[in-house]
């Protein structure tokens, strides 16, 4: 898959949704429509496999193969990137991305 992650983070200001890549979650982003600072510093709860403490995984490190902080196990990131992969398009996206009551990761590609 030659697709790049990235998120829809709301603007808390006004309310423009922006697409904002993966890698640069956890870094200063801004609105694209009113400049206020957007709040992308999102964390997962992962429970390690290994020792069962909980680990805060911050979601630009989810590809990365995350560890336990206790143990050093490496944490089951990829079944929270895709557990169960969907297909969003602009029909069904305020419906499945928007609305959802979980975080969502959502990976987005253009066909060439
Ligand atoms: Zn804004
Ligand atoms: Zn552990």
């Amino acid at each position: 898959m030659t697709g790049e992650g990235s998120m829809i983070v709301p603007c808390s200001n006004c309310g423009a949704k922006n697409r904002i890549p993966i890698e640069r979650f956890g870094a200063a982003a801004k609105c694209g429509k009113c400049a206020t600072d957007l709040d992308t510093d999102i964390r997962y709860t992962l429970r390690c496999t290994g020792c069962g403490a909980k680990n805060r995984v911050p979601a630009n490190k989810l590809n990365a193969g995350a560890k336990c902080g206790k143990c050093s196990e490496p944490l089951a990131t990829a079944e929270l990137s895709a557990p169960q992969p969907m297909m969003i398009s602009d029909m069904n996206f305020d419906e499945k991305v928007m609305k959802s009551p979980l975080p969502v990761l959502l990976f987005a590609w253009a066909p060439s």
